[in-house]
């Protein structure tokens, strides 16, 4: 009973994650009853996001223009440096408000049995950072997850005697990702972060 549009939004919606056919649906008829302006304004939202989003130039995160809003806020402590796997991780981060410096995207964890090795990640990018800017202590925020630990050994053994090498503390729940940590979990981590 579904036309060709109805099955193609439906289709689409069905590939995001958490998303399964049913929900699919429902969002679907959820947006056929909006006025249209709903429907035009999330197409554009996402064929806008699409075509403007590139790498930062400097870590790697999301940015619009060369350089992320982070690394183009003078305020960011250039000395501080915390490596995280991923984009999304960053924003739990930030709303914790307890870190002023300025973030290293690598780009995945090691992972020798998915074929994930130092050369994939941005860790070359990473040390000529530390050396460049001055960076005093490197804050390594990978997930708490067996390849996020594998990952943070060897940034630690890399870098170790150039900068100062701290891992968020524990408390974090093991085998997740960071994005779903909550708020006051992930700022005391933070705060209380160890030597590595
Ligand atoms: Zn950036």
């Amino acid at each position: 009973m579904l036309t060709p549009s109805i099955e193609r939004l439906v289709t689409e919606l069905a590939r995001l994650p958490g998303i399964g056919p049913r929900s699919a649906q429902r969002l679907a008829f959820h947006m056929m009853k909006a006025p249209k302006e709903r429907s035009r304004g999330l197409a554009e939202a996402l064929v806008e996001m699409a075509d403007r989003l590139r790498p930062c130039a400097v870590c790697f995160s999301f940015a619009e223009a060369e350089l992320c809003p982070i690394c183009a806020d003078p305020r960011r402590d250039p000395s501080l440096l915390c490596a995280v796997e991923e984009p999304s991780a960053i924003l739990p981060i930030e709303r914790t408000h307890e870190y002023r410096g300025r973030y290293h995207v690598l780009g995945g964890a090691l992972s020798p049995i998915d074929g994930v090795d130092p050369g994939d990640l941005r860790i070359a990018e990473l040390v000529a950072r530390i050396e460049a800017d001055d960076v005093v202590e490197l804050v390594i925020a990978t997930n708490p997850t067996m390849s996020g630990e594998a990952t943070a050994l060897h940034l630690a053994d890399l870098v170790r005697g150039r900068v100062r090498v701290t891992r968020l503390a524990s408390g974090l729940p093991v085998g997740a990702d960071l994005e779903h940590a909550d708020e006051l979990t992930l700022g005391r981590a933070l705060l209380g972060r160890r030597e590595l």
